[in-house]
């Protein structure tokens, strides 16, 4: 057979880390070592039961067939009406566009959005897949490091230094992974104001995180802070980590109706529509009863608070508190120049991470895959027992180099 070669954008992008993280967790653990695994990037409860009864109703009803492009009517409802109490916002079915996941989403919009050399203006520490997927569709990412002195969150004179004639878009993560981090309403005044001056610059703003943030209230949203954007901002949200529902595959993005017709034209070709059982699961979750997310938020909280002060506890790493998601980002600059007791130098985040591995079985993920190092990340979407094991597992690892 003829050697297979793949198409430029493959080559162009890399596997994203987590997903390659989680695979050799799988593998050690196949080979029989105790891994204790600190990179997982999905919630660790079950769907809530009303969310899986519902899809089983759908099911029963017959609701298996294909979908209109962007949802059946009681979804886009659901998100309606979601998006109405998250923004106070009013949008129509033309200015909702679905996806498997939000991941998907984010894909397509860069699809139906960018042509060759655009660029997109990436906050560092950023989400793995956003590069990658600007690459994939032709588009020039242009990193922007967002250290822990500001907060790991993009200024206003940052944003300004980076948009050029050629911006297509601005990502922005709220609360964030992988750092947690979470802009204020004020925060989000001021780059709107810097926006002002740039009309061409359209915003994607990944709100995935937006029920598990810790502070009193709703999360503030550019679009709501600004509405003045509307007409250029691109919301995306969906059930995965809200409602525990990363499987189900179903994200959503809210926008100007030209750009979500010409995103969901796209996804006319790509897929038709996410599954009709999927999308009945996700107007139950957006409809129903939110106890779950309250009790989620409140158990994160917990191990949050617990993660943060044993990290800091150790001589060497240093961990900011994370105000959303289920991440913290912790510093471990101190161990760099170190070396384990074999005399392997741990000069990256990298080394210090596969060093945590080998020494302790803990696997968490390096900074340098988020785009600022030297950090790593790890995930408190597992039960406590196994984040204190962790913690004091690195303390000794720590202890250990010299
Ligand atoms: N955005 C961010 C910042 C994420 O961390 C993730 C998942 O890890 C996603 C989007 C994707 O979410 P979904 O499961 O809806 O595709």
């Amino acid at each position: 057979m003829t050697e297979f070669v793949p198409a430029s954008r493959v080559s162009r992008i890399k596997s994203s880390p987590s997903v390659s993280a989680a695979a050799r967790v799988r593998e050690l653990k196949a080979e029989g070592r105790r891994i204790l695994d600190l990179t997982v990037g999905e919630p660790d409860f079950d769907t809530p039961a009303h969310v899986k009864d519902a899809a089983a109703a759908a099911i029963s009803r017959g609701e298996t067939k294909y979908t209109s492009v962007n949802g059946t009517p009681e979804l886009q409802r659901a998100i309606l009406q979601t998006l109405e109490l998250k923004t106070g916002l009013h949008y129509t079915p033309a200015e909702i566009t679905i996806g498997g996941g939000a991941k998907q989403v984010i894909f397509t919009a860069f699809m139906a959005t960018l042509d060759q050399g655009d660029e997109v203006v990436i906050p560092a520490p950023y989400w793995v897949s956003y590069p990658d997927m600007v690459l994939a569709n032709d588009g020039s990412p242009v990193i922007v490091p967002c250290g822990e002195d500001v907060g790991f969150k993009l200024t206003p004179e940052a944003l300004a230094g980076a948009i050029t004639d050629r911006t297509k878009w601005l990502i922005l993560n709220t609360p964030s992974n992988p750092t947690g981090a979470v802009y204020s309403r004020e925060e989000l005044a001021a780059l709107a104001a810097v926006l002002e001056d740039h009309p061409q610059v359209l915003v994607l703003t990944d709100e995935i995180y937006d029920e598990i943030h810790f502070g009193a209230g709703k999360l503030s949203s550019l679009v709501a802070v600004a509405p003045g954007l509307k007409d250029r901002v691109l919301l995306v949200n969906g059930v995965s980590k809200a409602y525990a529902m990363t499987g189900w595959r179903l994200g959503y993005g809210a926008g100007p109706a030209a750009l979500v017709g010409a995103i969901n034209k796209l996804q006319s070709q790509i897929s038709s529509c996410p599954s009709s059982v999927s999308q009945a699961a996700a107007a139950a979750a957006l409809t129903g009863d939110q106890s779950f997310v309250r009790d989620s938020l409140e158990t994160y909280r917990e191990r949050r608070d617990v993660a943060v002060a044993a990290l800091n506890a150790i001589d060497g790493l240093s961990c900011a508190t994370p105000e959303g998601a289920f991440y913290a980002y912790v510093n471990c600059s101190g161990v760099i120049g170190k070396s384990t007791r074999e005399g392997r130098l741990i000069s990256t985040d990298e080394d210090f991470t596969l060093y945590l591995l080998d020494e302790v079985g803990v696997a968490v993920i390096q900074g340098s895959a988020y785009g600022l190092g030297p950090y790593f990340r790890i995930s408190y979407a597992t039960g406590l027992p196994v984040i204190e094991e962790s913690i004091a597992a690195i303390d000794k690892a720590v202890q250990a180099l010299s």
